[in-house]
Formats: C-alpha cells, sequence, structure tokens
C-alpha cells in the first residue's frame, strides 16, 4: 500500500501516423512515451527533463487524460483515471490542473481577466454565488501579484509573464492538488522566470500543492523540484533525488545533459568527465535498437545494440537504465 498521490505504472503513449492508405496497411504508430513509472507524493515537486520531442508533454497529458494511454496506467490516489466514470472525472479535472508553455494562446482572447480566472469555479464550484466567486477571483488576482483592478482588461494587454500569473491564478482558484507545468516558463526572459518559479514555489508552500514540472532546461528544474527524471525518445533514462542527481549523476545521458548547463558548477568534483552532448535525436518512427541513447551515447558498446538496459534500483529512490553504470561512474 502506498501513499502517493498519483502512481504512473509502465505507461505507453503511442500515436498512429499518415492515412496508411484504404486498408490502413502503412499506418505506422510513433511511441511517444514507452514503460515510464514513478509516483508524486503530496506536497512534491518531480522534475521531468530532457530534450524537445522526448515525450515530457505526452506524458502530462496522458496524466490528465488529455491522450489516452496505449498501455500502462495512471492511478489517481489509487483510482485508475481511464476507469473513471463522469462524476470522477469532473473531479479529476479540479484536482489535477495544467499550466501551459504560452500563457496568451492558451487564456481566451475574448473573455476578461475576471471571467478567466473566475470560470473553472463555474465548473466545479457551482455552490458558490456569483458574489462568493468575484470575492475569490479578486483573492486570487492579488496572490499572484496581480491588481484587483485588472479584471476588466483582456489577455492581449498584459505582458507574457503577468499572462502567465493569470493562467496559474486560474489553475488554483479551484485549490488543486496537482499542477502539471508543461514547459510553463520556457517561453519567458530568464528574470521574468525566476519570478514565476518563486511564484509557484510559493504556492506550493502554501497550499501543499505537487507538482510536475516538465521543462527541457536543467537549471530551472534544479531550482524546482525536490526528484527528476530524465527522459530521452519516450524512456526513462534516470530518476533520482535532485541532488544526487547533480553530485552523482551515473547515467551517460544525464551526465551529458547536466555538462550543458551553462552555470554547471566548476567544483563539482564529475565536471571534467562530463561529455558534451552531439548529434541530433534519432526519429521517434524508427528508434534504435537496444538502448535508445546508443546512436549519441560516448560509452557504447556492442551489448548496448544488442538489447535494451533494465531499469535497476542504484539507491533509495535512484534508478536507473543503463548496460554499464556499475563500470562507468560508480
Ligand atoms: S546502455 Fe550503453 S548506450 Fe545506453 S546509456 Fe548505457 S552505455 Fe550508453
Amino acid at each position: 500500500m502506498t501513499d502517493a498521490l498519483l502512481q504512473v505504472e509502465a505507461l505507453n503513449v503511442d500515436y498512429a501516423v499518415g492515412s496508411g492508405g484504404l486498408l490502413g496497411g502503412g499506418r505506422k504508430f510513433l511511441r511517444a512515451v514507452s514503460d515510464i513509472s514513478f509516483e508524486i507524493n503530496a506536497g512534491e515537486t518531480l522534475g521531468i527533463v530532457g530534450e524537445t520531442g522526448c515525450g515530457k508533454s505526452s506524458l502530462g497529458k496522458a496524466i490528465l487524460n488529455l491522450v489516452t494511454p496505449s498501455g500502462g496506467r495512471v492511478l489517481w490516489r489509487g483510482r485508475d483515471v481511464t476507469k473513471m466514470d463522469r462524476k470522477e472525472l469532473r473531479a479529476l479535472r479540479s484536482e489535477m490542473q495544467i499550466v501551459f508553455q504560452d500563457p496568451l494562446s492558451s487564456l481566451n482572447p475574448r473573455m476578461t481577466v475576471g471571467e478567466i480566472v473566475a470560470e473553472p469555479l463555474r465548473v466545479h464550484a457551482p455552490e458558490l454565488s456569483a458574489e462568493q466567486r468575484n470575492k475569490a477571483m479578486i483573492e486570487m488576482l492579488e496572490r499572484v501579484g496581480l491588481r484587483a483592478d485588472m479584471q476588466n482588461r483582456y489577455p492581449n494587454e498584459f505582458s507574457g509573464g503577468q499572462c502567465q500569473r493569470i493562467s496559474i491564478a486560474r489553475a488554483m482558484i479551484v485549490k488543486p492538488k496537482l499542477i502539471v507545468c508543461d514547459e510553463a516558463v520556457s517561453a519567458l526572459d530568464v528574470s521574468i522566470q525566476a519570478q514565476i518559479c518563486n511564484l509557484l514555489r510559493d504556492l506550493q508552500r502554501e497550499t501543499g500543492v505537487s507538482m510536475l514540472f516538465i521543462s527541457h532546461d536543467l537549471a530551472v528544474v534544479r531550482y524546482m523540484a525536490q526528484r527528476i527524471l530524465v527522459m530521452y525518445l519516450g524512456n526513462l533514462m534516470e530518476l533520482s533525488p535532485r541532488d544526487e542527481l547533480f553530485e552523482r549523476p551515473r547515467h551517460p545521458y544525464s551526465r551529458a545533459l547536466i555538462g550543458a548547463v551553462p552555470e554547471a558548477d566548476p567544483n563539482l568534483r564529475i565536471v571534467d568527465s562530463l561529455v558534451a552532448l552531439e548529434g541530433e535525436i534519432p526519429s521517434p518512427l524508427s528508434p534504435p535498437s537496444g538502448c535508445v541513447f546508443r546512436t549519441r551515447c560516448p560509452n557504447a558498446t556492442p551489448a548496448c545494440v544488442g538489447s535494451v538496459p533494465q531499469r535497476e534500483a542504484v539507491g533509495p529512490a535512484h534508478t536507473l537504465a543503463c548496460h554499464h553504470w556499475r563500470t562507468l561512474y560508480d
């Protein structure tokens, strides 16, 4: 028995690609997420990191039941989200919220900011009067650093950072238990990124909300998350407590990602042995055999071509998938 809020078990997400002609014979499937498992506990932030196109967003959407997994399970407080009835799904929608990368395009341009922020209450708290909704909306606007008198303005009158504050207010107004932040600060200037990250951390401290923080930016994930899952081509490479990952990354891909962080700590003893990541990510339509990272891995051997590395526990709450981790950096 576990008290995890969210459990993801051997999750697969496939997308059909191409029409496949009249008989559908040429139809291909792209595996965006492959056999991913993890848990998130109450009040915790799990970071998901990897290069663009590694399946991070598909994973987030599958958790939110916005795409249907082709295998595995997503359990929310012990209940399989794909088997929920309409009433349970409505409750799930208020308990899990998402903040997207592009705040302006995720906000309805024809609604005022006040309407945007208060709208989820109409659906998820219909018992509230208009006056109570309005009061909650104003409190939420002020909590995210906006002013009550901004409620009658439209999204296009705000900066990118302010729009993201509006998105966060809209997500938080229903008091969710989990927020999926999908590249939520990637489109913002660095100073605004820091403000939004600090706002999310403050809200987490105040409310106990859990977060799944998805980003290609390892420095931002390091700031936000207590544990980090490193993904490559839809697969889990390493799942580790944050500090352990940075102090002692054992997977060659994690090491390459950390080496690419501009402000990587020069005092880290591993820094001399970090290698630059070269080459392009292979097409997910024809992933490499064996270890999917082998075409870019400086440590690849014939064994990496022939068989898929299994996920192994290398310490408490620390797992990875590499044939050679014991001899490489342990
Ligand atoms: S299994 Fe082989 S190719 Fe894959 S990360 Fe480990 S050493 Fe590199």
